[in-house]
């Protein structure tokens, strides 16, 4: 007889999968180390439980989890293992350190400042009454900020808190309803375009759709009832075409992996709300991703794939030579396929790939004997960049709305006449692009050349513009350009120096 098969705990099962993706990549002596952190999470954390009725130590180990997963350094995975204990036990930081060293502390301590939401009021001087209770605006411009803080000191602590947020959206349903729609509404807000902005394609999607059902059941549903069935009709046409292309590569002498999937729901529901709901506009409802090798390869199934099928024009986008400021790099064209019917092709090699679904986390993938490494410095500038501009922004308001312009607008990439690159948003100016560069520059800014002819200060730059200042020492800014330009840099530069001069 053979022995009743016992069924696994949700706890056993966390700690399962948890145990699998961790030492897959890690060397012996790191996962003992990811072991121990483990097990002292589970002690520290012991009969406490979740909403859902759940052991609460799921949620740190399902958050080292999805850590693991991008496989990103120890530390980082331990730090994500003990994130609740400094706030939820008696665990003290003297104790983390001492077993598992002070990078993993400042991690820790880092995570658990992050969700002290209180409001100072000296970050809010404008404010002149005393209420306790706090908005929805300067709750979320206090997260925002201390988002940007943590993630100038260290943008590990960004992973594990994105995780933490994830898993926390994971298990909403457990929670009241405003709590939900408050919780829902701030990723959306707040973390999903952060996640966006580091290139963590992935993750943001994730977070996305996760709060999406909470912030707008209605649209959700609708958004759902109208892609459903074209999805399914444009799998099966697309399923041809794939196969197709894949014997038109291998003639062509190209090894390529080729899938689809479609798009997310939160994305779509935006780009729906663009089309006026005519979702068969939407041609990356499912687009066709083509990996290979290399670079060469690229350009290669470009051309293979415009022999066959007529692009549309203004459809091809090469983001391989001009990748966008998040790092995102692969090349796109749309293209009048067999039948008539349009379909989207996105190219990449496996390393362009990985990053457009982890973006920044992808630099700190863990190798032997390197516990971490520093990201390429211009990728994470615009933290820098965007933490001196807050500095100067005095109300909530001003605040989220810089933040809106900084990372939910498109963005375009202008050259100086040396060839550096500054991306700005769409429809930034002259003026923006010479405030971009030094403020003094900005002030005295006399008239500008783009693309070698003389263009006014207000005209709107287009992506690849080579963008030269005429600068005059006794000019000044003027009022007006208030009027037009376009970051928050230049409106805060140009503010204070006409206000001195009245
Ligand atoms: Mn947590």
């Amino acid at each position: 007889m053979s022995k009743p098969q016992k069924t696994k705990s949700p706890l056993e099962k966390a700690e399962e999968k948890f145990l699998h993706s961790s030492r897959e990549y890690l060397t012996d002596k790191d996962f003992t180390k990811v072991k121990q952190a483990l097990e002292f999470t589970k002690s520290a954390h012991e009969n406490i439980r979740r909403k859902s009725g759940d052991p609460f130590v799921i949620h740190p180990i399902l958050c080292a989890f999805r850590i693991s997963e991008l496989r990103l350094d120890t530390n980082t995975v331990v730090a994500a293992l003990l994130h609740d204990t400094l706030e939820d036990t008696d665990v003290s930081s003297r104790e983390i350190r001492s077993r598992f060293g002070s990078d993993v502390l400042s991690m820790v301590e880092a995570v658990t400042k992050l969700s002290n939401i209180r409001i100072k009021k000296s970050w809010f001087p404008l404010r002149k009454d005393d209420r306790e209770e706090i908005s929805e605006m300067e709750r979320q411009a206090e997260t925002l900020r201390k988002m940007l803080i943590a993630m100038s000191k260290d943008v590990r602590v960004i992973f594990i808190k994105l995780s933490d947020k994830i898993h926390n959206l994971e298990t909403l349903k457990y929670l009241p309803k405003d709590k939900q729609e408050r919780i829902a509404t701030e990723a959306i807000d707040i973390f999903a375009p952060i996640a966006g902005r580091l290139g963590m394609g992935e993750w943001k999607g994730l977070l996305e759709d996760l709060s999406f059902p909470f912030v707008s059941p209605d649209e959700f549903s609708k958004v759902k009832k109208m892609a459903i069935p074209q999805i399914k009709e444009r799998e099966r046409y697309l399923q041809k075409i794939a196969a197709k292309t894949k014997r038109m590569l291998e003639i062509a002498g190209f090894k390529s992996e080729i899938g689809f999937r479609a798009k997310k729901w939160y994305s779509l529901y935006k780009k729906l709300e663009k089309y006026d709901w005519e979702i068969v506009k939407i041609y990356d409802l499912i687009a066709i991703r083509i990996i290979v090798d290399n670079i060469e390869q690229c350009y290669g199934v470009l051309g293979t794939i415009h022999g066959e099928w007529r692009p549309l024009i203004g459809r091809i986008k090469d983001y391989v030579a001009l990748p966008k400021p998040n790092g995102y790099r692969s090349i796109h064209t749309t293209v009048f396929c067999d039948d008539g019917k349009i379909v989207e092709f996105q190219i990449r090699t496996k390393d362009m790939n990985y990053q457009a679904e982890f973006g920044v986390a992808s630099h700190w993938i863990y190798e032997e004997n390197k516990s971490s490494r520093k990201p390429n410095k211009d990728e994470l500038k615009w933290i820098d960049d965007f933490y001196q501009i807050q500095k100067d922004l005095k109300t909530p308001e001003d605040l989220i709305a810089s933040f809106k312009m900084d990372l939910f607008e498109d963005r375009i990439f202008v050259f100086t006449p040396a060839g550096d690159v500054k991306d700005l948003p769409k429809g930034a100016t002259p003026v923006d692009f010479a405030y971009s560069i030094h403020s003094d520059l900005g002030n005295k800014c006399s008239g500008s050349k783009v693309n070698g002819k003389i263009a006014s200060l207000d005209s709107k730059l287009q992506n690849g513009d080579i963008v030269e200042i005429l600068k005059r020492e006794n000019a000044k800014p003027r009022p007006d350009w208030l009027k037009f330009v376009k970051t928050e840099q230049a409106r805060a530069q140009i503010k204070k120096v006409v206000k001195n001069r009245l």
